[in-house]
C-alpha cells in the first residue's frame, strides 16, 4: 500500500525490482533529469556557486538551491552515483547491486551545470579552484562535499586478494556482491569482520554485515566462529547503543577485540595479520571468510590545500558549517571537519543549513532562522535479515531519537528494518539528492516538537 501510494506522487521514470528476503518488492527510483556533462574546456571561467562533489552532500545542496540560486556549477568526475547505504543490503543478499546505482546526469537539477572533471587544488584567496587539466574556475560561493578517501593500499596484500579467497568488503561497488557470494559459500568455520581505527563513513557498517551474516548462517544451520576486530576502543561511538550492541555480540557468542587493527591479508594462506595498538604486537588469525573495512582519511587534495584543518578535512564551524577562515566557503559530509559520524543521514540535517544561508546571501536577504547543526547523525544497524536497531545521536553522543515517542528504539525491530529497506532509500532518491524537500531529522523535530522526547534512560539525559 505504502509503495503504491508513493508511486502516484513522484515524477519517476524508473522502477526496479529488488529482492527483500525471499519476496519481490518494487522499489521506486527517481530519474527526471538528464543533464549532460560539460568538459572543462566548455565550462565558463566563473559561476555564482561552485559545488565540488556530486555525491550525497553536493546533490542535496544542489537540489535545495535549485529555485533560489542561478548559475550553479557542480564539479563531479563520475558518471554514476551510488546509494552507498544500500551496499550493506547488497552484501547481505537483500538487494541487487544495480539498484544502488543511478546516472549522475539524472540527479543533477535542470538548470545547473555539470562539469565532469576533478578538482586538484583550491585557491581560496583568489576564489578559484583548479581542475586536473589546469583550468581554473572562479566562484562567489563554494561548497565542498567530496567524500572520504579509502586507503585500500594501507592493508598489505588486500588489493591483490579482494573479491577472491573469501576476502570481501562492502565499501566498494565493484566487489560488494562478492560479500554475499562468500556468505552463501561459507560452509562453517572462522569468519572475521574488521574496522580500522581511523574515521570511516558509517561507523556501524563494519558490524552491520556481521549481524546479517550471523543470521543467514544461523538460519541455514552453519556453525560459524565469528570475531569482530576493531581498531577503536569501543564497539560504537554512542555508548548507549554500544551497550546494546555489546549485549547482542555476547548473546550470539561473537568475540569482540578492541584496539586491534588489520594490517595484512594473505588470501592464499587464508591468514590475516592484526596489530595490537596498545602493545604494538602482531597476531595472526586464520579465516574462512573475512569482511574488511579499510582505513580512510581526508582526500589528499583537500589535506594539501589552505581550506583544510590539521587532520586534512575542510575546516568548518560545527554549527554553521561555514569555513572558519573563508566566509564564502561551506563544507558538509564526509570531507568536512564536523566531529560527528559520517553518514547520509547527517548530511540530510547539514544541507538545509548551508542551502538557506547561501540562498539568503545570494538573494541579499536575512536568512530564515535555522538552529545550528547539533551533530545529528543516524546509523540504521540491521541485527539480522529482518530486524534493525535505529541508532540516532548528536555531538553529545547521547540518543536523539526521531521515533522514540512512538516506539522503543532500544530494540531491534521489523518496522525499522522496513524503514532501511524501503523508507530511507525512497527519501534519499526522491527527497534528498533530488526534490530538495527532505531536510533531515533535525528539521522534522523542529516542525513536530512532539517528537523531541527526552530519552527514558536517565544516564542519557542531556546535562542540566
Ligand atoms: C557500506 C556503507 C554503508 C553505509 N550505510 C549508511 C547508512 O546506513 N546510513 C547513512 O546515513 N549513511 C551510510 N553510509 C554513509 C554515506 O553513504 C556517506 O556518509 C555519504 O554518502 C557521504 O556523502 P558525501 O557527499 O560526503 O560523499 P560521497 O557521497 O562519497 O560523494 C563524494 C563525491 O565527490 C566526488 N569527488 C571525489 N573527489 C573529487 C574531486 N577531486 N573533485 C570533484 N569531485 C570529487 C566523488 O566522485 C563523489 O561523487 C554508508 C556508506 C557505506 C560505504
Amino acid at each position: 500500500m505504502f509503495i503504491l501510494s508513493v508511486s502516484r506522487k513522484v515524477k519517476t521514470t524508473k522502477e526496479s525490482t529488488k529482492r527483500l528476503g525471499s519476496k519481490s518488492v518494487r522499489v521506486i527510483g527517481v530519474s527526471s533529469y538528464s543533464t549532460q556533462p560539460l568538459t572543462s574546456k566548455d565550462a565558463k571561467d566563473k559561476y555564482k556557486l561552485v559545488i565540488v562533489g556530486g555525491g550525497t552532500g553536493g546533490l542535496a545542496v544542489a537540489s535545495q538551491v535549485q529555485k533560489s540560486v542561478q548559475d550553479v556549477c557542480i564539479i563531479e568526475p563520475q558518471e554514476k552515483h551510488y546509494y552507498q547505504p544500500g551496499w550493506t543490503l547488497v552484501g547481505g543478499g537483500i538487494w541487487k547491486k544495480s539498484s544502488t546505482e543511478r546516472d549522475e546526469g539524472s540527479l543533477i537539477p535542470n538548470g545547473h551545470t555539470w562539469v565532469k572533471d576533478k578538482v586538484s587544488s583550491f585557491q581560496p584567496d583568489d576564489n578559484t579552484v583548479t581542475l586536473e587539466d589546469g583550468k581554473k574556475i572562479g566562484y562567489d560561493f563554494l561548497v565542498v562535499s567530496s567524500g572520504i578517501q579509502i586507503n585500500w593500499n594501507k592493508i598489505k596484500g588486500l588489493e591483490e586478494t579482494l573479491g577472491k579467497n573469501g576476502v570481501c568488503s562492502n565499501y566498494s561497488f565493484d566487489v560488494v556482491d562478492k560479500t554475499w557470494k562468500f556468505i552463501q559459500e561459507f560452509k562453517g568455520g572462522r569468519a572475521l569482520f574488521t574496522q580500522p581505527n581511523t574515521p570511516i563513513k558509517c561507523g556501524g557498517a563494519p558490524q552491520k554485515i556481521m549481524y546479517i551474516a550471523y543470521d543467514h548462517w544461523k538460519r541455514s544451520g552453519k556453525s560459524a566462529d565469528i570475531s569482530f576486530f576493531t581498531g577503536m576502543p569501543g564497539i560504537f561511538p554512542s555508548p548507549h547503543y554500544g551497550e546494546i550492541l555489546k549485549g547482542i555480540c555476547k548473546e550470539r557468542g561473537i568475540d569482540v577485540n578492541y584496539k586491534t587493527n588489520l594490517i595484512a591479508v594473505d588470501g592464499d594462506k587464508k591468514e590475516a595479520t592484526f596489530m595490537d595498538l596498545d602493545s604494538n604486537k602482531e597476531r595472526k588469525e586464520k579465516f574462512d571468510m573475512i569482511h574488511v573495512v579499510p582505513p580512510m582519511s581526508a582526500p589528499k587534495y583537500i589535506a594539501d590545500s589552505p581550506i583544510s584543518n590539521e587532520a586534512g578535512y575542510v575546516d568548518v564551524d560545527k554549527g554553521t558549517l561555514q569555513h572558519n577562515k573563508y566566509n564564502n566557503i561551506f563544507g558538509l559530509g564526509d570531507s568536512s571537519s564536523l566531529p560527528t559520524s559520517k553518514t547520509a543521514a547527517a548530511i540530510a540535517s547539514q544541507a538545509p543549513i548551508i542551502s538557506e544561508k547561501l540562498s539568503a546571501l545570494i538573494e541579499n536577504r536575512t536568512a530564515t532562522k535555522i538552529p545550528p547543526y547539533n551533530g545529528y547523525t543516524s546509523c540504521p544497524i540491521p541485527t539480522g535479515i529482518d530486524k534493525l536497531l535505529l541508532a540516532e545521536f548528536d555531538y553529545t553522543l547521547r540518543p536523539c531519537e526521531t521515533f522514540g515517542r512512538l516506539i522503543n528504539q532500544d530494540l531491534p525491530r521489523y518496522d525499522m528494518f522496513l524503514m532501511k529497506t524501503l523508507g530511507f532509500p525512497w527519501m534519499y532518491w526522491n527527497g534528498l539528492v533530488t526534490g530538495g524537500w527532505w531536510k533531515g531529522a533535525m528539521d522534522m523535530k523542529q516542525r513536530f516538537p512532539f517528537l523531541n522526547k527526552p530519552h527514558l534512560n536517565p544516564k542519557d539525559a542531556p546535562p542540566s
